[in-house]
């Protein structure tokens, strides 16, 4: 970064790191003109999206695989349960 006044590069004097931005106390080592800048995390909403979507697809299917299986139980029980009465 180039100071505004004199375009000399800048010092930076401060960094802060939050969790959403970094703000940085600069100064110019030559008119000392002090610069504050704030830079902002580029939040990937596209990724995030395609993220959740992926896991509710995931336990979508893993419902549905374990609403198969228990069927499948369930009527193995029901034949183990009328053969038991015929006998
Ligand atoms: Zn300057």
């Amino acid at each position: 970064m180039k100071c505004p006044k004199c375009k000399k590069n800048l010092q930076t004097k401060r960094t802060t790191a939050g969790t959403d931005k970094v703000s940085r106390e600069r100064y110019c080592a030559k008119c000392k003109t002090p610069l504050k800048t704030i830079e902002l995390f580029k939040m990937d909403f596209d990724k995030m999206i395609h993220d959740a979507e992926s896991e509710t697809m995931t336990a979508k299917g893993q419902a549905e695989y374990a609403q198969n299986k228990y069927s499948t139980l369930k009527e193995a029980i029901k034949t183990i349960i009328k053969s038991a009465g015929e006998k």
